[in-house]
């Protein structure tokens, strides 16, 4: 579909568009374009942007990753459908490894989403080797599998778009989990150590620029910055910065309302 440039909403149809490819493609499922329309809706809340204290969050998220011993990019059909370079050049830029991480998991799917990745540069693909298999445990059915030598054995872990099971169990496992995610109502943002309340794709290049920003940084400072930041009092802004922002907006439609009525 053409989508004309001067469309108010161009950017969020062009996303749209490209999951419905990767749906026909194989590498989107239907549940997660019901995760995107999720998605869509808080950013529409947040205004489309990336708001002040999703920038703070990115800043500790970055400091993490350089801090990592070993840190792991997990992937699912919707990341690698709309960042898939961005993917490659933070795993590069962070030392990170590449993992397919799939809630619903076929071997097609998990091979149309490693040929993506491909495509955009990744050299190495994890979480496709049926040998390289291992679980987490306390999950059921296939959404335990992982790399042994990826999310298995990683201390850092970037879960953009992961469901609340998961990361609560990363979590269990004594990881720290970084999380991408518009909602922050959702049991994902409520559990990861760092939520980034923000557009996959506006947050990816942000966090990339920001890991090669901090990379010269004294890793002690990096350490009392990450240690400094308390999720669960960012996330209470974020959804305050929500609440406040409908106000402003319901007065001054109310305003606009009233006007209207009195020129009438
Ligand atoms: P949870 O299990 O964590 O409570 P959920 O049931 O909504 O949440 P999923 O469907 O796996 O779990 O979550 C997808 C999440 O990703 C949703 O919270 C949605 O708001 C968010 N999301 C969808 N698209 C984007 C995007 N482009 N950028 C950031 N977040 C997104």
């Amino acid at each position: 579909m053409e989508i004309p440039r001067s469309h108010p909403r161009a950017e969020s149809l062009r996303i749209r568009e490209a999951l419905k490819k990767g749906f026909e493609e194989g590498l989107v499922v239907e549940q997660g374009l019901m995760a995107h329309g999720r998605g869509e809706a808080f950013d529409y809340l947040l205004g489309e942007k990336t708001i002040p204290l999703a920038a703070d969050a990115i800043k500790i998220a970055a400091a993490a990753l350089l801090l990592a011993d070993k840190p792991v990019i997990s992937v699912n059909g919707n990341v690698a459908v709309l960042t898939p370079k961005e993917v490659v050049d933070l795993a590069e830029a962070a030392g990170a490894k590449i993992e397919v991480n799939l809630f619903y998991r076929t071997p097609q799917r998990e091979k149309a989403i490693e040929k993506r990745l491909r495509s955009a540069g990744a050299r190495e693909v994890l979480g496709v080797d049926p040998s390289a298999t291992a679980e987490l445990p306390g999950l059921e059915s296939l959404r335990r599998k992982v790399d042994q030598k990826g999310i298995l054995v990683a201390d850092v872990v970037l879960v953009p778009l992961e469901d609340g099971d998961r990361t609560e169990t990363l979590r269990r496992l004594g990881k720290t989990v970084i999380t991408i995610d518009l909602n922050p109502l959702s049991r994902t943002a409520q559990t990861a150590s760092v939520t980034i309340v923000d557009n996959l794709v506006r947050a990816m290049p942000l966090l990339i620029k920001e890991v090669n920003r901090l990379r010269g940084e004294k890793p002690d400072l990096l350490r009392k910055t990450v240690e400094q930041f308390d999720n669960r009092v960012n996330l209470g802004k974020c959804i305050s910065y929500i609440a406040e922002r409908l106000m402003h907006i319901s007065k001054s439609t109310g305003k606009m309302s009233d006007n209207s009525n009195g020129e009438q």
